[in-house]
């Protein structure tokens, strides 16, 4: 059976500037991918041309199997692509609960033509996401209110909603202390496994990427130079030299 993403010889130049070059690589689901790679290196450019935000000059997306190299972001979404944006796109004055439930109910209609109100239909379900992601004890709070390291989990919250098959999170711990760092990818890493979504970030903090990655893909200079395990990954003399500066 194919991996459930396959992207094979991404490239894309703006202008002059080669962002990423010839990189393929592949995401079977209920696993985790961390790519690294210095500022610059293309990975957002990446994440952008695999969410269907920027057209490649060349090369394939295909989610499980089915080319949706250059659908645009809307279609890409739809197909099971999620990803995790800054929470300022939630509205600060709603509670916790409801930015869940309305990213529930838009799922349902676009996935079932549902036509229900949000109040008590998608409520279960949404305190069900919210107990998964550690915020139960903050459903009735407004987002406003809440802690930068919640904000971040309610990023996942509401991605979640979508039932998304593969979670694109670039650059999601941006921000955060160390102990929230890790506990967020903890977190991310057991819902990957729990719901058999693949998920693939960008983190800086290597003591995360070696801890909750299955595999870590290097970039640097929009070429992939690496690609194994995190033990294989760490241990490789090109990424030693390019990436940790040795
Ligand atoms: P990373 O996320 O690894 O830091 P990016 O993908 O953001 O790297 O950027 C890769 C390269 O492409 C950089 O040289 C950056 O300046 C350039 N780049 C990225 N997006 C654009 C854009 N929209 N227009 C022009 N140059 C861009
Ligand atoms: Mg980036």
């Amino acid at each position: 059976m194919s991996a459930l993403l396959q992207a094979e010889g991404l490239s894309k130049s703006f202008g002059g500037v080669e962002a990423v070059r010839g990189v393929s690589f592949e995401l079977d689901a209920g696993r985790i991918l961390a790519m690294i790679g210095p500022n610059g290196a293309g990975k957002s450019t990446c994440f952008n041309m695999l969410n269907g935000q920027i057209t490649p000059d060349a090369g394939r997306v295909r989610l499980g199997g089915i080319d949706i190299t250059g659908l645009g972001p809307a279609a890409v979404w739809r197909l099971g692509v999620g990803r995790t944006f800054q929470i300022t796109a939630t509205f600060a004055s709603m509670k916790v609960r409801e930015n869940v439930q309305v990213a529930l109910l838009s799922f349902r209609r676009r996935a079932f033509s549902f036509r229900g109100f949000a109040g008590a239909a998608c409520r279960g379900e949404a305190d069900r996401l919210l107990a998964l992601t550690g915020l139960a004890d903050q459903a009735d709070r407004p987002c406003g209110e809440l802690a930068y390291g919640d904000l971040k989990r309610l990023e996942l919250a509401v991605a979640l909603a979508n039932n998304p098959r593969l979670l694109l999170m670039d650059e999601p711990t941006a921000g955060m202390a160390a102990r929230e760092r890790a506990a967020l990818m903890r977190l991310a890493a057991a819902v990957a496994r729990e719901k058999n979504v693949a998920v693939l970030f960008t983190e800086h903090d290597m003591d995360v990427v070696f801890e909750h990655a299955d595999a870590v893909m290097v970039l640097d200079r929009g070429e992939r130079i690496a690609f194994g395990t995190p033990q294989e990954v760490r241990r490789d003399p090109r990424v030693r030299a390019v990436y940790l500066g040795e």
